[in-house]
């Protein structure tokens, strides 16, 4: 009998843990992904016209056999094994709290029809919830998870490929929607394009990493959060060609910060909404909305910020240095909560994972796990003459600066200095 591959965040063939499974299972296996509306309304067009690029992909390497359906899972997942005949549906596990109870009424529903669920291998090198502490807590500091993944150990990437099993002709599909108009410009979909963008920046050389990946201004990191996020590459693959250098060491340990939150979020699926630190429960915040318009905007005055916040609309991303800058100011100086910038974030980034964005989001906010010192706040000044030492990445995102007098560019909203001394008498109040 056949078997289906529901495809998730999985999208590539090459080092797939569950496809290698199905494969000893049945050699005949249908590829199915399912769109699900409570998945794709959080995220905005530029994630969604990705998604459908990747899954495009993904339907030509499979020779347009990748059969598409939309619906609630647990109904259409059992009406397609069963119009088939399957014995078992195949998945890599989903870790995050919506996937997890998806998949235990999928799993649940395909029971009631003699149908297997099998579950291998997961978006990360070490599955969520496998690191713990020698007593069986999770974590809560990232260095010594960081020494206990290391320690585990990850398996060598899985040898698959489009021609390991015969691919079943779907017995009826939908067509791939046309995208939505994103007006971001989007990274190249799909496996073949998060390979050629992980070999050209290994060509460039990894040992700059280290030292180039503060700086916006250079194209010294990656880029391979999409292709992360959905899958069309797994860390696996990567973590294999790392070696020892010091940029290799500092990239493992970016890797890891993506697998670090996962387990959070794992352990503690209410992150995903509420403070990992329960004090900042009493935190004060604003509740200003016309400068939250300004900040979503780009139109704040500060120019990395508005940098940032205009790379994130141009081109669905935004380096990590501003990701910190740009949230540090949203949470203290415009004092408004994390939840805000979070929600934006998730519109709007084509990587927007929700385990990386709320719990990098808390992080900064400092009511995450392993917060930076509260007091610790970014000048956005200081933090861009130390970044972006020409303006080089200000002027891009930023038209109005290119010119010295700088007309049409807005007067600072805020005056940092004394919304620093604000946030840290309201953080004063929540610690003494
Ligand atoms: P590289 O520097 O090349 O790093 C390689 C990979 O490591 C990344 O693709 C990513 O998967 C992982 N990584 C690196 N830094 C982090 C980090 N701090 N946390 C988790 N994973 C990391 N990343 C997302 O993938 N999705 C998000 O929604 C997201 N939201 C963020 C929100 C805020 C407020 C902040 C401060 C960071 C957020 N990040 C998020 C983390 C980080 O900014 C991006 O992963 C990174 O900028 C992606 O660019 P890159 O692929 O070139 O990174």
């Amino acid at each position: 009998a056949p078997v289906v591959l529901w495809f998730r965040r999985d999208l590539r063939l090459g080092d797939h843990a569950a496809l290698l499974e199905a494969s000893r299972h049945s050699k005949h296996v249908l590829a199915l992904y399912v769109l699900d509306e409570k998945l794709l309304k959080p995220g905005g067009a530029p994630r969604e016209a990705f998604l459908y690029g990747c899954l495009e992909k993904l339907d030509e390497q499979l020779g347009g056999r990748l059969m598409l359906v939309r619906g609630e899972p647990a109904v259409e997942v059992v009406r397609v094994a069963r119009s088939v005949g399957a014995a078992a549906v195949h998945v890599s596990t989903d870790c995050g709290p919506y996937g997890r109870r998806r998949d235990a009424s999928v799993a649940k529903a395909l029971a009631d029809n003699n149908i297997d669920w099998v579950e291998t291998g997961s978006p990360y090198a070490v599955t969520p919830g496998r690191v713990t502490k020698p007593d069986g807590d999770p974590y809560r500091v990232f260095t010594p998870f960081y020494r206990a993944w290391t320690a585990h150990g990850w398996r060598a990437p899985a040898d698959t490929g489009p021609s390991l099993v015969d691919w079943v002709e779907p017995p009826r599909s939908l067509k791939i929607p046309r995208p939505p108009r994103a007006d971001a410009e989007l990274p190249e979909p799909g496996e073949r394009a998060a390979l050629d963008a992980w070999h050209a920046f290994l060509d460039g050389g990894v040992e700059t990493y280290d030292t180039d990946r503060d700086r916006p201004d250079l194209s010294g990191t990656t880029r391979l959060s999409p292709y992360l996020r959905w899958g069309c590459v797994h860390p696996r693959t990567l973590l294999a060609d790392l070696g020892d250098g010091a940029g290799a060491k500092s990239l493992r340990s970016e890797l890891c910060w993506r697998e670090f939150h996962a387990d959070v979020l794992w352990h503690r699926p209410e992150t995903a909404r509420e403070n990992y630190d329960r004090r900042f429960d009493g935190m004060e915040y604003d509740d200003d909305h016309e400068a939250f318009e300004r900040w979503c905007a780009g139109r704040t005055g500060f120019p990395i910020v508005d940098a940032g916040m205009r790379q994130l609309l141009a081109e669905g991303w935004m380096h990590n240095r501003v990701r910190m800058i740009v949230a540090s100011f949203l949470v203290k100086d415009l004092h408004l909560p994390w939840q805000w910038g979070a929600r934006h974030f998730m519109k709007h980034l084509v990587d927007g994972d929700l385990a990386s964005n709320q719990l990098n989001w808390q992080w900064v906010a400092g009511c995450g796990t392993d917060a930076a010192p509260y007091f610790r706040i970014f000048n956005p000044a200081t933090q861009g003459k130390k970044f972006d030492p020409d303006g080089d990445y200000v002027r891009k995102y930023v038209p109005e600066l290119r010119s010295a007098a700088g007309t049409d560019y807005p007067a600072p909203m805020v005056d940092h200095a004394h919304e620093r001394r604000v946030s840290l008498e309201r953080y004063g109040r929540i610690t003494s």
